[in-house]
């Protein structure tokens, strides 16, 4: 074991500082990675602040932090892939059981033996639980590390690993390609990667968004077109047209004038993950047979397909640097949608 340089929260209401936290020593199949970059997440946010308690209470200390980038330092024996020197990135995953039908289907997203990359149980008995990417080095098993694109900027990398993965995974699996409207409801950290993903797999792509002022942003960034959610007139012009709605909302809102959206068959995946139950009248769904459907990140083969396609596309994540000092002002930012479009922490700045 050996301690690492870390910013964590002692409480739910305690604001991030600095810490100290253990890290394993690389077994055989591990990889040692000095972490360069990490996004900052609303996921992070809703953990720090235990407000998803229901489902996964949070323990403390609490160190987030799963969109990460860094170079490799060491490998153990094992390793095959990866070599000292060579880029890395690690996501929301760390381990899953490897067994089960979904983990033999390269779905561990959907193991229900997943480790997390922060608070998870840690296998390893390194701590209570595992920390994440807002720390300066992370150990991880070779099999949840991700190549890294050599052409891509890194800080705007980073968030490929979890606002990246969860809006390319569904727009995968549902089809979206050229000719279908597609909309993404919020223009936050993965509302924005999910407009460039629609607009890379050639949909018309419209944003709705709350923010009149995200207008502009949202065209240069991919979209056809902007629909503002508040006004109703402007919602109802698009009634029923939608093959695909991506709902990045972190926030608690009625589905209702969402699914209203969609055209006959029409899906609309939920990725925001809101505190509290969301609301939707039946009807939204029984006319024109509509689908609700939910995501959670993405396997590790498709997280490797996705950084690949960002690769030869040239797409990464419009960032905003931060020293992780600034990490508590980002996160009250956050709540006020005040990002362009995703915060991402220089790990230098732990070295202050
Ligand atoms: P974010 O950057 O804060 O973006 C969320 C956006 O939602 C805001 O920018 C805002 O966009 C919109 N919004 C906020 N409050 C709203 C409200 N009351 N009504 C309507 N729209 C509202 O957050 P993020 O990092 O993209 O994460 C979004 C959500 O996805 C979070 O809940 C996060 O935990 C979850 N998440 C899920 C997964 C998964 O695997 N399923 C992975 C990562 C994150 P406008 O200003 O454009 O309206
Ligand atoms: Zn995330």
């Amino acid at each position: 074991m050996h301690n690492a340089k870390a910013f964590s929260a002692a409480s739910a209401q305690s604001p991030l500082a600095a810490d100290s936290i253990p890290r394993r020593e690389p077994t055989p199949s591990d990889v040692q990675i000095e972490i360069l970059f990490c996004g900052i997440c609303h996921s992070d946010l809703h953990q720090v602040r235990d407000e998803w308690h229901s489902v996964a209470p949070t323990v403390y200390p609490c160190v987030p932090g799963h969109e990460i980038v860094g170079r490799v330092t060491h490998v153990g024996s094992a390793v095959s892939q990866f070599k000292p020197g060579d880029l890395a990135a690690v996501g929301c995953l760390v381990d899953s059981d490897r067994e089960c039908p979904q983990c033999r289907k390269d779905l561990e997203n959907m193991c229900p033996n997943m480790t997390l990359t922060y608070n998870s149980p840690d296998k390893h008995g390194t701590a209570p639980v595992t920390y994440g990417g807002y720390s300066d080095s992370i150990v991880v098993d070779e099999h949840f590390v991700l190549s890294v694109p050599e052409n891509l900027e890194l800080a705007g990398v980073a968030p490929l690993l979890c606002a990246g993965i969860t809006t390319y995974s569904p727009m995968k699996r549902f089809g979206v390609t050229t000719g279908q409207k597609v909309g993404v409801v919020g223009l936050g950290g993965l509302g924005h990667m999910g407009v460039k993903f629609a607009h890379a797999f050639g949909a018309n792509t419209v944003v709705i968004t709350t923010s009149e002022h995200k207008k502009e942003d949202a065209l240069r960034l991919g979209a056809n077109e902007v629909i503002i959610s508040k006004n109703p007139a402007e919602m109802e012009k698009h009634a029923g047209t939608f093959d695909f709605i991506l709902d990045t909302v972190s926030a608690k809102h009625d589905l209702d004038p969402y699914l209203h959206l969609l055209a006959g068959d029409g899906t609309l995946t939920l990725v925001g993950a809101p505190e509290e139950p969301i609301s939707l009248s039946a009807f939204s769904l029984l006319f024109g047979r509509r689908r609700l459907a939910g995501s959670l990140i993405g396997g590790i083969a498709e997280t490797q397909e996705m950084l690949d396609f960002c690769g030869k596309n040239n797409i990464t994540a419009d960032v905003e640097i931060v020293p992780i000092q600034q990490v508590n002002e980002a996160y009250d930012r956050l709540l006020k949608s005040d990002v362009k479009y995703r915060f991402c922490i220089d790990m230098a700045s732990l070295k202050d």
